[in-house]
């Protein structure tokens, strides 16, 4: 009777195994879908999952609830151009040219973009045959030979540069009230579909809506394959507008109406997932490119308690209001280890099975173990550049600031700045007379980073032959 009983569990727990490894195999084989919604100038402070006591987010505060909200996560540059050349290919802008001592980004005279030796994390995917699609803001060269399509992606639908640019110069007046109050179009910003200008000047007041439906349909349109989505918005860079439907109903004014207009479209992509049945085979990402654009006032966003804004590397100006989301795959909880946009290519690619490239120095690091199963992030430092400029240093807990921005080139601080980023994250309390052996320690780790970086081109700076 006991010999029957135990061949009996024996044979339970073979099969219970079997049952297990065969599920886990499946899951294993079944292909990871990937979205990424970016937005631009959203600043660390504007989601009310992070406190905003005026703008209501609640598309992103259930995605943080279901999900994970990082608290520590960086962009790894405060301006356009070079924080999403960084996300495309997983490597400092500098080691690509997208970032430059001499101008700041790249403007419609631009000759230059993302050099096509560089591998997106779109072209890493379609290695094992994922369809991919941009949707949104580029700014990684308007000339045909750099767009989306030149860079993995199968189809585009956007704006190639920021939505203050190619001003209508007829319409006078100061550049900082124009960026407030001049109508959508005192800005001839052409919207693009793959290759062809479709309209021109782009109705911004509805851009934040026709983006969400290209987005939905792309992924309706995909939904029998493995895809990815980069959705990114031009707002709330500004000028920003609303469609009706938002304009006037956020106790923020319009730069309120404009985040919760997004956050509206970040619930259609959800719900689609949902409607569609992909959402348990399905990652999406939120986060911004850089700080909010402070100048700007009203129309600029908020920090939150960070110390800084858009164009310099304190805390404001490079982390980011960053979620992911994957019921069934990511493990909700509020993350408060460091990750980066740097991270996005070699943990999608981890996680699609493709190929990190091997030729190159790669910046970013696998962050699968923390979304999978909330192990510790592999990131411990963070590199934070001013243009081409190196001017502070992350390690742990401590950041070291050496320079600080003053347009495009930051000036040499008189001494450095020491802070300890666990117990003071707003940066007011400097520590570098007590702990000179930490600044030492964090200069020369900027220092071995910087001896490892070859030259290249600026793109930046070539403007187009007239
Ligand atoms: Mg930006």
């Amino acid at each position: 009777m006991i010999f029957v009983s135990i061949n009996w569990v024996k044979r339970f727990i073979f099969g219970f195994s079997l049952l297990f490894i065969l599920v886990a195999s499946g899951l294993a084989k079944e292909p990871l879908n990937f979205v990424i919604i970016f937005t631009d100038d959203q600043g660390y402070g504007d989601m009310s999952c992070n406190g905003h006591p005026t703008i209501h987010t609640p598309n992103l505060d259930r995605m943080a609830y279901q999900g994970q909200k990082w608290t520590q996560f960086y962009s790894s540059a405060p301006v356009c151009t070079s924080s999403r050349a960084a996300l495309m290919t997983g490597r400092l802008p500098v080691r690509s040219g997208m970032a430059s001592s001499k101008r700041v980004v790249l403007f419609p005279d631009s000759a230059g973009g993302l050099p096509q030796y560089e591998i997106t994390v779109a072209e890493v995917l379609k290695e094992v045959d994922y369809k991919t699609g941009m949707v949104g803001k580029w700014h990684m060269g308007h000339l045909p030979e750099h767009l989306p399509t030149t860079q993995g992606f199968d189809s585009y639908y956007g704006i190639p540069y920021s939505n203050d640019m190619d001003r209508d110069l007829s319409v006078k007046g100061n550049w900082i009230e124009l960026g407030k109050t001049a109508p959508w179009s005192a800005y001839r910003v052409p919207l693009i579909k793959n290759i062809k200008e479709i309209e021109r000047p782009v109705n911004q007041n509805t851009i934040t809506r026709r983006y969400t439906q290209e987005a939905v349909k792309f992924i309706k349109d995909n939904k029998s394959k493995p895809f990815f989505l980069y959705l990114a918005h031009s707002m709330p860079h500004i000028p920003l507008y609303a469609s009706r439907k938002f304009k006037g109903k956020s106790l923020n004014g319009i730069y309120g109406d404009v985040i919760q207009e997004i956050d509206w479209s970040v619930g259609q992509v959800i719900n689609t997932l949902r409607q569609q049945d992909l959402h348990k085979k399905t990652i999406v990402m939120f986060t911004s490119d850089n700080g909010p654009w402070e100048v700007f006032k009203t129309h600029g966003g908020s920090s939150g308690l960070l110390r800084g804004a858009k164009g310099g590397t304190r805390e404001g100006g490079m982390r980011e209001p960053t979620i992911f989301w994957g019921p069934g795959n990511i493990k909700p909880g509020v993350i408060q280890e460091m990750g980066s946009t740097l991270d996005v290519l070699p943990t999608f690619a981890s996680l699609a099975g493709a190929k990190v490239p091997t030729d190159r120095k790669m910046d970013g690091y696998d962050l699968s173990e923390v979304l999978l199963s909330r192990g510790k992030s592999p990131r411990k430092e963070m590199y934070f550049f001013g243009g081409a400029k190196l001017s502070a240093i992350r390690f742990e807990n401590y950041k070291v600031q050496v320079r600080e921005e003053n347009g495009i080139n930051p000036i040499i601080l008189e001494k450095p700045e020491l802070y300890h980023l666990g117990e003071d994250p707003s940066e007011k309390y400097d520590l570098a007379s007590k702990r000179p052996e930490i600044v030492k320690d964090l200069i020369n780790r900027g220092e071995r980073l910087k001896s490892g970086i070859k030259p290249v081109p600026d793109q930046l700076v070539p403007k187009i032959s007239k």
